[in-house]
Order: C-alpha cells, then sequence, then structure tokens
C-alpha cells in the first residue's frame, strides 16, 4: 500500500538575512511547525499565526533545540526508511521542494563534510549489498542522473548535447530514450557520477544563469536482487528516485513576461501535478480499504510526474521535504511552502 511521509526542514538564518536583520517567524515544537506573521494585525490570531502538523519538522539553527536534527538524523529517520523498503522491492521516491535558497540541495546532496540523503542512501545500499551477499545474494545496480527544464529532459550523465526524449513503451510504462544508464559496483563508482551528474549541472547553471533553481533533478538508484526462493531463482527489482526540485517561487509567474513566463509557467505546472499527485494518494491512503474509490491520477499532467509514474502510488514509498527560510522576509515563500506540503499529507 502507498504511503506518503511529509517532513518540514527550516535552514539557519544566511548572511543576507543576518545583514536585514530579519526576525525568526518559525516555531516548532514535536511534529508541529507554526510561522507569524509579523506584518499582521496581532488581535486577529488566526491570520497571525498558523500551525501545521507534519510526520517531522526539522529545527538547524541552534543545536540545543530539541527539534534540530543533523544530516545524520534526517537519513535515520526518512532514508533508511526508503532503503529499507527498496529492499523489500518497493520503489521508492524523496523530493525537496522549497524556494530557492531553502535548503533543497543542502539535505539531498549537502556537501563533503556534511553529505546529505543522496551519497548516505547510497552507501547504505552498498553496505546491505556486501552483507546480503554472504546469505548468498547477487546484486546489480545501475545509476542515472537527469534533469528537467522547460518539460524537456536532459542526462546529466552525458554532459554536452544532452537532450533525450521521453517515450512510452507498452508494457513497462514512460521511460527515456538513450538515457545514460551506469552500472556501478561500489560506493566510490557511484559517488564518482553523482559527482559527474553535479558538474554537468553547474556548468549549466553557471552558462545560462541559474538554470538549477529552474530545473528539477533526478537522480535514480535501480538495482536487482537476485537469488532462490525456496529453490526457485527469483530476482526482484527495485528503483529509488532522488528529486532535488526547481525553486517553487519560480511557480509564481506574477509580472514576468517573454521566456520568464513560460518557464514559470512549466514549472508552476510541473509542482501543481506532483502536489495534485501526492496529495490523491496520500487520499487513497487513508480510504478504509473496503470503500476504495478509484482515484483518478493525473501522472500525465507533467514530465516529472510521468517519470516518476513507476515510483508513485502503488507499493511505493514517497517522501516529501519541504524547506523553508526562518525569516519574515520569505514569510509568503515559507508559508506557501507550508501549505503545499500540508496538502500533501
Ligand atoms: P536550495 O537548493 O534550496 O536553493 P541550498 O541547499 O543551496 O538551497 O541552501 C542554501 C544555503 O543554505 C547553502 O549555503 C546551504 O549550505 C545552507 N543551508 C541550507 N539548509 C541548511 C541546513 N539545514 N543547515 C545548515 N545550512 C543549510
Ligand atoms: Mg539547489
Amino acid at each position: 500500500m502507498a504511503s506518503v511521509k511529509v517532513a518540514v526542514r527550516v535552514r539557519p538564518f544566511n548572511q543576507r538575512e543576518l545583514d536585514l536583520e530579519a526576525k525568526l517567524i518559525i516555531q516548532m515544537q514535536g511534529n508541529r511547525t507554526g510561522i507569524l506573521n509579523c506584518k499582521a494585525n496581532a488581535r486577529d490570531e488566526s491570520i497571525r499565526y498558523k500551525e501545521f502538523t507534519f510526520d517531522y519538522s526539522y529545527w538547524s539553527h541552534n543545536k540545543e533545540s530539541p527539534n534540530f536534527v543533523s544530516q545524520e538524523q534526517v537519513y535515520n529517520d526518512l532514508g533508511t526508511e526508503v532503503v529499507d523498503c527498496a529492499f523489500q522491492g518497493y520503489n521508492g521516491c524523496v523530493f525537496a521542494y522549497g524556494q530557492t535558497g531553502s535548503g533543497k540541495t543542502f539535505t539531498m546532496m549537502g556537501s563533503p563534510e556534511e553529505q546529505g540523503l543522496i551519497p548516505r542512501v547510497c552507501k547504505s545500499i552498498f553496505d546491505r549489498m556486501v552483507e546480503n551477499s554472504m546469505k548468498g545474494t547477487t546484486h546489480r545496480v545501475s545509476v542515472s542522473y537527469l534533469e528537467i527544464y522547460q518539460e524537456k529532459v536532459a542526462d546529466l550523465l552525458k554532459g554536452h548535447n544532452s537532450a533525450v526524449r521521453v517515450r512510452e513503451h507498452p508494457k513497462k510504462g514512460p521511460y527515456v530514450e538513450g538515457l545514460t544508464t551506469l552500472i556501478v559496483t561500489n560506493y566510490e563508482q557511484i559517488l564518482e557520477c553523482i559527482t559527474r551528474g553535479n558538474a554537468n549541472r553547474t556548468t549549466a547553471a553557471t552558462n545560462m544563469n541559474d538554470v538549477s533553481s529552474r530545473s528539477h533533478a533526478i537522480f535514480t538508484i535501480t538495482f536487482v536482487q537476485a537469488g532462490y526462493c525456496n529453490g526457485i531463482p527469483s530476482e526482484t527489482v527495485s528503483k529509488i528516485h532522488l528529486v532535488d526540485l526547481a525553486g517553487s517561487e519560480r511557480a509564481d509567474a506574477t509580472g514576468s513576461t517573454g521566456k520568464r513566463l513560460k518557464e514559470g509557467a512549466h514549472i508552476n505546472k510541473s509542482l501543481v501535478t506532483l502536489g495534485s499527485v501526492i496529495s490523491s494518494l496520500a487520499e487513497l491512503c487513508s480510504e478504509p480499504s473496503g470503500y476504495r474509490r478509484s482515484f483518478f491520477i493525473p501522472y500525465r499532467d507533467s514530465v516529472l510526474t510521468w517519470l516518476l509514474k513507476d515510483s508513485l502510488g502503488g507499493n511505493s514509498k514517497t517522501i516529501m521535504i519541504a524547506t523553508i527560510s526562518p525569516a519574515d522576509c520569505n514569510y509568503a515563500e515559507s508559508l506557501s511552502t507550508l501549505r503545499y506540503a500540508n496538502r500533501a499529507k
């Protein structure tokens, strides 16, 4: 049965916010996250303060807070769950959603000193495989890394001239034609692929004025476990998609014209569709099984959801991490992120 989990993570103040002497408007207690509107009329509490409940509410800017989490803790809460499910043969997706600069890449990729979810998930997959191979299971792991910009797909492991097309297989469903899929046999090799893909993403970003905030990046790990089940050879294929989404502020095309407007409209379509897909899945999960209606899930409405179809719904595990700034100057974006995350529960 499909399941959806939602976490919110607030980052520390950045230098710009400190220079502006920005006020802290986010509060966290247990799994609740509250946001304060400093400008609103103080007498109207429902406008002044809004509170949401998520599976996890993560604090970053002082280690003494009970809600503070390290990169390791985020992995322990969310990454291990996806890895466990994958070893049981289920697919999984982890998304980071939020405005540019709110901590999506930090959470997904991190830095060499503070590794994020992607390298930690990869590490633990290989560690488990070493353990399982002692029990006679053999494994095959491959990775791909792509970017979706303006509903077009680019292969991040190919480098230049990397445009690829989305096709549909009559049985297997949507796939990317000619996408580089690299076989990896250990953690070091997978790190090389990540580094290569990230470098391609950054090159594009400097040449084209920060494409990374305007595109979705999907890192996919596929692995096959082969062994014997009651003496009969068996193979299980599992897939994990780790997704760093385009900055959510780009979805608001107000006041934009030309290229910017088109870009915003594409991002908006993907993020709105993703939101609808995840909330339909969450709704589906909460229905008592005997009364389950047939839901229409709009996978086809964006390239993002279409490509992830095999890992959203069904028995897949879906995790959304919404990242926000702590500062009053980002109130509107943070509230919009919290509302988006709230719909996904
Ligand atoms: P995004 O990918 O959403 O645009 P980044 O992940 O690049 O944002 O984060 C912006 C900056 O904030 C980076 O310098 C990053 O290291 C820092 N940062 C983000 N989240 C955290 C966090 N939870 N703890 C510490 N630093 C963070
Ligand atoms: Mg980023």
